[in-house]
């Protein structure tokens, strides 16, 4: 069966369907930040208007304060209009603080536009981060058993601040360097059209060396990602297998595979730092190249009296406004690229489908019976090897249905398959008569609890983990659940009693004990239908007997499916399915199979021997 894309996850995500450029991508991300983006344009372009405004002041001051040049007839009727004489001093005085408010203002509009920018910016990243990760948690199991996580946390933490660079670091940047050097270059022209000319001839090569810059770049960055994505996993990997490395004195060994994942980062990002030095330095080089030549030819302009000191500097001054945008222009495509290499990664999560969802109209919130019926059921995760075939089986309300087999026989699998973890490739499973599609699957899954051979214990007070699966749960009842799990004792030994945060003592917690919490959870889940992947598997003696009889207790008027590891469950159970290679190779009952299954024999065999060394003991 295909997983059907029914989740608005996908629906919401902008990268499903959007096969345009990533500046379409990012803005596609900024749309609901439009309003105030605009009113950062007005910033911007006040911001502009006041850089634009500010030389002529001191053009007035060089020219007619200090240079005895005759004010121009607006000027003089301005002063005259407010009985001021246009003296030299007068001029001076009124020009320096008329050029200095204007400065200030500017650095004003310019600290308003950055306390907005970084808000917007950061609120762009959090809204990206929330549905990726929303997006991340959608995707199958099969698709975070084959992923790295320190790729995936990469992704989430430090490839979503593209959107951001992007957007307002790129596209908006750009847009307001272009309109500030139209701007400057407008008044440029004004002032002195040669000068203009000269100044623009840095252009042509300016952007022929980004082209070639940006064609040697790209992959970098792209390296560069896949580098410190590398270097996450080798973290997280080595975290998460913490006691296998020590146990086996291995610290070297990691330490040296995690520094060469940091050398190839390192690497990485020099390449990209050495060849961001040089592209600045030609850059430079060019705008040097161009204010000289420019100085030249003003210079002689004014030796021979064709223009006055006053135009020289300020026709300078925006020769300086023009290339300053002229460079930013540069660099930002220079770090665009970069950000693309991030904004490639985070796009490609969000094409990850997401797990097999519900069908239109699946029924929400009911109570089932726990009828569960599996027929010819056949699954593989890779396509042409099966992992199961032509699996079929009953389990009534109520009922324990012991899965046996050897390891890789496919029982995980199975059990997966009924909490839909992933969907059935042929056959079906039916519960309570209906295909278990036609549940919503957080429907389905309310209504089956799972205890595994490895609990997880979440981050958190001893209370929040075992109302996990049903928070609305009341204190009396946490505490019911807890009796019934053995576990109220050892509870109230704690510093904190149900209060007490786990991650203080998680690591004194022994496997029982977790075990124990993590059948409280079940019983206050209180769902008609359980999944044992046997959880005393891992325990010892004096830990496995409470677990045992908390386990006990908890199957009881359940429909309950166990995969057994210990002989008395499997005596216990109504029916006995042995299981090799994907196949059900015997049903029945103990007795039964006893009797007429060689598999069953030894694998009984096998199981009841380390019962008979603890019975022993
Ligand atoms: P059991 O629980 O009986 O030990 P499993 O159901 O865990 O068996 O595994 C059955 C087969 O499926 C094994 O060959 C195993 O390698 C394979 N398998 C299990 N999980 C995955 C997975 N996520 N991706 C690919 N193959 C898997």
């Amino acid at each position: 069966m295909r997983c059907v894309r029914a989740s608005s996850l996908v629906k919401s995500s902008p990268s499903s369907g959007w096969r345009t450029s990533q500046l379409g991508w990012a803005w596609a991300h900024a749309r609901p930040y439009r309003g105030r983006i605009a009113i950062l344009a007005g910033l911007s372009l006040s911001e502009i208007a006041l850089r634009m405004a500010a030389p002529f002041a001191m053009m007035v001051v060089v020219d007619h304060a200090l240079g005895g040049k005759a004010p121009s007839g607006r000027l003089a009727r301005v002063f005259a209009g407010v009985g001021l004489p246009a003296t030299g001093r007068t001029l001076l005085v009124t020009f320096v603080v008329a050029g200095l408010a204007m400065q200030l203002a500017h650095q004003l509009v310019v600290m308003l536009h950055n306390r907005r920018s970084v808000v917007i910016g950061q609120s762009m990243i959090r809204d990206l981060r929330e549905r990726l990760f929303a997006h991340v948690q959608a995707a199958t199991l099969r698709h975070h058993v084959a992923t790295p996580t320190g790729d995936a946390v990469n992704r989430l933490e430090a490839d979503t601040r593209c959107v951001e660079h992007i957007v307002l670091r790129g596209m908006f940047s750009l847009v307001f360097s272009v309109l500030t050097l139209i701007a400057m270059l407008s008044v440029l022209v004004a002032i002195e059209p040669r000068i203009a000319v000269l100044a623009l001839a840095i252009v042509p090569p300016l952007f022929g060396w980004l082209r070639f810059h940006g064609r040697r770049v790209g992959p970098r960055a792209d390296r560069a990602r896949r580098a410190d994505s590398h270097l996450s996993s080798r973290l997280f990997e080595t975290l998460a297998s913490i006691r296998l490395i020590k146990s086996h004195a291995r610290e070297d060994h990691e330490l040296q595979r995690f520094s060469r994942a940091a050398d190839d980062s390192a690497r990485a990002w020099i390449g990209i730092g050495r060849a961001g030095a040089v592209f600045g330095v030609v850059n430079g080089w060019l705008t040097a190249i161009g204010s000289s030549a420019i100085l030249l030819v003003g210079g002689m302009s004014v030796l021979d009296r064709g223009m006055t000191l006053g135009t020289l500097l300020l026709a300078l001054t925006y020769v300086g406004y023009v290339y300053g945008p002229l460079s930013a222009i540069a660099n930002t495509s220079n770090e665009l690229l970069n950000s693309f290499a991030g904004a490639r990664r985070v796009r490609a999560a969000f094409e990850v489908a997401p797990e097999c969802t519900e069908r239109p109209g699946a029924i929400d919130g009911c109570r089932l019976r726990g009828d569960v019926e599996v027929s010819s059921v056949a699954f593989a995760y890779k396509p042409g090897v099966p992992v199961l075939e032509d699996v079929s089986f009953r389990a009534r309300p109520g009922q324990l249905v012991a899965i046996v087999g050897p390891s890789g026989a496919g029982k995980s699998t199975l059990a997966g398959l009924v909490v839909r973890f992933h969907d059935v490739q042929a056959g079906a499973i039916r519960i309570d008569g209906r295909p278990i599609q036609d549940y919503r699957v957080r429907a389905l899954r309310r209504q089956i609890a799972l205890v595994l051979q490895d609990s997880v214990i979440m981050s958190g007070s001893v209370r929040d983990n075992l109302r996990y699966g049903r928070p609305d749960a009341t204190d009396a009842e946490i505490e019911a659940a807890a009796r019934a799990a053995h576990a109220h004792d050892f509870i109230m030994e704690m510093p904190d009693g149900y209060d007490t945060v786990l991650e203080e003592v998680g690591g004194t917690l022994s496997g029982g004990q977790r075990q124990r919490l993590s059948i409280a959870r079940a019983f206050l889940k209180d769902a008609p239908i359980l999944i044992l992947d046997e959880p005393t598997a891992v325990l010892d003696t004096l830990a496995e007997s409470q677990v045992v009889d908390a386990i006990e207790h908890l199957s009881e008027k359940r429909t309950t499916l166990v995969i057994a590891h210990r002989l008395s469950t499997v005596r216990r159970a109504d029916h006995i399915l042995v299981m090799d290679r994907g196949r059900i190779v015997g049903s029945g009952t103990h007795e039964q199979l006893h009797a007429t299954n060689v598999m069953y024999r030894q694998l009984a065999a096998q199981l009841s021997v380390p019962e008979a060394r603890t019975m022993a003991r």
